[in-house]
């Protein structure tokens, strides 16, 4: 089954072409890693998947599931299966985390065509999968991500992750500030929630979170392309080799 297939993506924002023909093809169980400088559009990348308004697809195409989803909102984009882990997550004071979870759940819920669930049933749910993050269930009655560390905000995202259970969950440098025990509960997370059935894409500036993770596939992406496709090697000679060799490697093939 292919999740997602994106086919010569270009985008750009406030009239800048950032993604300049992006091609990726991803099946059901894989875990897709995308490395890359700083700056070559991989938060872009992930933001157009997810619909954000600011982003302007110019041409291509992405299929997820067989659908076109350049003719979906955001919303429905989420509804749909897609789950997208920012780099920043937002705080949203006055919204308890268990509100926050138990809406958005129930959303996905109603687009499904199944039974919402009530307070007291959702929190059965809550907290089994509060395990798999190993969170404190005192988080539950705060303010989303008001005041969280930037460890427990990552925690908050893999357990929102955990409850959605989304057929395409993008991550966005989840691992950027973590220690090293919060990254393991983050990959942990991820590792724990893959299954044959949906795909990940985990996005990365360093190899470190691959230790943990073990991509199927590891892309690098260079000036808003794809510029090489590896498996979980190429992530380590990026760390022994940086990402020079490949911007030379780019200008030695024009
Ligand atoms: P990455 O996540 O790989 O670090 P980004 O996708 O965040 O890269 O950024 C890719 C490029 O797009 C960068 O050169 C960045 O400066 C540019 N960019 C991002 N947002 C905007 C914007 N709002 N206006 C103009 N350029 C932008
Ligand atoms: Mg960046
Ligand atoms: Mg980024």
């Amino acid at each position: 089954e292919v999740i997602l297939a994106v086919e010569d993506l270009t985008a750009s924002v406030d009239g800048v072409e950032i993604l300049k023909g992006v091609n990726l093809e991803i099946k059901a169980g894989e875990v897709h890693a995308i490395m890359g400088q700083n700056g070559s559009g991989k938060s872009t990348f992930s933001k157009v998947l997810a619909g954000h308004p600011q982003y302007e697809v110019t041409g291509g195409k992405i299929a997820f599931l067989g659908q076109d989803l350049l003719e979906l909102e955001a919303e429905d984009r989420a509804r749909s299966g897609i789950f997208l882990a920012f780099q920043y997550p937002l705080e949203i004071p006055g919204v308890s985390n268990a509100d926050f979870l138990r809406t958005s759940y129930n959303s996905l819920q109603k687009h499904k065509g199944l039974p919402e669930l009530d307070i007291l049933d959702f929190d059965d749910l809550v907290q089994e999968r509060l395990e798999v993050v190993k969170m404190n269930p005192s988080f539950l009655s705060r303010s989303v991500n008001e005041g969280f560390s930037g460890g427990e905000k990552k925690r908050n995202e893999i357990l929102q992750m955990a409850i959605l259970d989304p057929k395409l969950a993008i991550l966005d440098e989840t691992d950027s500030g973590l220690d090293i025990d919060a990254l393991k509960i983050v990959a942990n997370g991820v590792n724990q929630l893959s299954s044959p059935d949906n795909a990940s894409i985990v996005i990365t500036h360093y190899q470190r979170l691959l230790n943990y993770i073990v991509p199927d596939y590891v892309h690098i992406m260079s000036a808003g392309k794809i510029a090489i496709t590896g498996g979980k090697e190429l992530a380590v000679q990026l760390e022994e080799r940086g990402y020079d060799w490949i911007t030379e490697k780019e200008t030695a093939e024009v």
